[in-house]
């Protein structure tokens, strides 16, 4: 999603506010409208962007020199929280709009967060581990005065993981001796403060809100108006039949192979007919064995060629990465990297429930061709909270000393992706206006940042 996106939906909130959906807000009085005007200005505007060009020396002894950014969005809902990306894509509007949509998935889990992101312009595959960890370093040296545990606090993104996360909390404690430390970075190791079961929980997370949206409407545990009866048939049908939910996965990565593993052992038969990666799409009739292609995957940093598939018995085709989007399933889960669905591919899509695990994998267009198809998309800012979830749990922990086993986390980052699912369910299934679930995430999120920033004093 561009910052362009991100910002009109902002501003589709705000008019359906303001002209059709009078009863929110309504204690407001008769400057309401104006309130949530200008609550949409400001949200569509950033605190703070720090920016500079981090510079090392490399191996061969010449100087590197990276863009960096920290974009805060809003604090009215709690310190800045988001990750830091580590990608040649990384520009200031990539991740001002990454910032924006931080703030709003933190809002709408109840995460006591507000937004914020970070972003290094490099390519981390060109980097030996001493260039890394010094990029890494000099970005905390950037940031020096602008993070900390009770202002913002970064998290690993796509290109970034523990390691950089360890020495990122290394760097800050030297920079600021005699002060916390331990909470300023989430996404550590376990061995550096950090929390169980923090890798698999966004593919884990993803899984369970998709899982929850089935189970409520096959087994008709959720109100739904007439306006949605044929979605609801469409999904019930899926759930009601006798053979496995077919399953598509887009991305071999730590995401999707947690959300592969998740549908492999789920008690509801799921068969994953395909999956893919920037190189392939693997495709089997007869479904898929994640726990024979994840280890494989994370040993080649591929998926096996056909050669390699015979070794390992798994009978499947190899087609090009893209293949997955389209082949026949139930459940399309997107979780690779943004822009995949777009008006050149949307007509040719099988699925009929489409979960976004990656950040705006389908575009605007495609987006309202889907919905307008009757499909069922459930939106980045929903689905893939998992993560931050429990990075929220880390920072908890980093404060109480608490100690929780891998269960306890995952179980209450489920407990917690159902609660927030069953919200938006609810709204989407019982809407009169034809709104997209995203769109609803948006709304019940922006109600929730400006209600908090009237009440602080910050809307007035
Ligand atoms: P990752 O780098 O571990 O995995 C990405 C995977 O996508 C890799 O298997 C890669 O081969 C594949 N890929 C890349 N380009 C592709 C293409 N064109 N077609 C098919 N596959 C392609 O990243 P990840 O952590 O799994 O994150 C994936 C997405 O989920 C990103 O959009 C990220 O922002 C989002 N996300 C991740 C987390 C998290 O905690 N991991 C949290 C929130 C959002």
């Amino acid at each position: 999603m561009t910052e362009n996106t991100t910002t009109r939906l902002i501003q589709s909130v705000v008019d359906h506010l303001v002209e059709t959906d009078t009863d929110a807000l309504n204690g407001w009085g008769e400057n309401r409208n104006q309130l949530i005007q200008v609550g949409g200005d400001m949200l569509k505007g950033v605190d703070k962007v720090i920016s500079g060009d981090l510079r090392i020396i490399k191996d061969d002894g010449t100087v590197g020199t990276y863009p960096a950014f920290r974009v805060q969005h809003n604090n009215a809902c709690g310190y800045y929280k988001g990750g830091i990306r580590f990608s040649t894509g990384v520009n200031q509007a990539e991740v001002t709009t990454l910032s924006m949509l931080m703030t709003l998935k933190n809002a709408l889990h109840h995460l006591p967060y507000g937004g914020g992101k970070g972003g290094v312009h490099i390519d981390v595959r060109k980097h030996s581990k001493r260039e890394l960890r010094d990029v890494s370093q000099a970005y905390v040296r950037l940031l020096k005065n602008d993070i900390g545990p009770y202002l913002d606090i970064p998290a690993p993104d796509v290109g970034s993981g523990e390691e950089v996360m360890d020495w990122m909390t290394n760097e800050y404690k030297a920079l600021h001796p005699n002060e916390p430390f331990i909470n300023t970075f989430t996404g550590k190791s376990i061995a550096n403060g950090g929390a169980k079961g923090r890798s698999e929980s966004t593919g884990i997370g993803t899984f369970t809100s998709y899982l929850y949206l089935l189970d409520i409407l096959t087994n008709d545990k959720i109100e739904v108006n007439e306006a949605h009866q044929s979605v609801k048939e469409s999904v019930k049908a899926i759930g009601k039949k006798d053979e496995p939910v077919k399953l598509a996965i887009q991305g071999f990565g730590n995401l999707s192979q947690a959300s592969a593993l998740a549908a492999y052992n789920c008690e509801v038969p799921h068969k994953i007919v395909a999956i893919s990666d920037s190189r392939s799409t693997l495709y089997s009739e007869n479904g898929l064995d994640p726990e024979v292609l994840v280890p494989f995957k994370q040993k080649h940093d591929r998926l096996p060629n056909e050669s390699e598939l015979k070794e390992l018995g798994i009978e499947a085709t190899v087609e090009d990465p893209k293949a997955v989007l389209t082949v026949d399933c139930d459940v399309l889960l997107l979780g690779a990297i943004e822009n995949q669905i777009t008006k050149d591919n949307q007509a040719d899509i099988k699925a009929t429930i489409l979960v976004e695990g990656a950040n705006g994998p389908i575009d605007r267009d495609a987006d309202d061709y889907l919905e307008s198809q009757g499909k069922v998309i459930i939106p980045d800012v929903l689905a893939n909270a998992g993560g931050v979830t429990v990075s929220y749990f880390e920072w908890r922990q980093g404060n109480t000393n608490e100690d929780k086993s891998k269960e306890e986390i995952l179980n209450d980052m489920n407990q917690r992706m159902k609660d927030v699912s069953h919200e938006v369910f609810s709204a989407y299934f019982t809407s009169e206006h034809g709104e997209s679930m995203r769109f609803l995430c948006f709304k019940l999120a922006f109600i929730r940042i400006i209600d908090v920033m009237k009440r602080t004093g910050k809307l007035i």
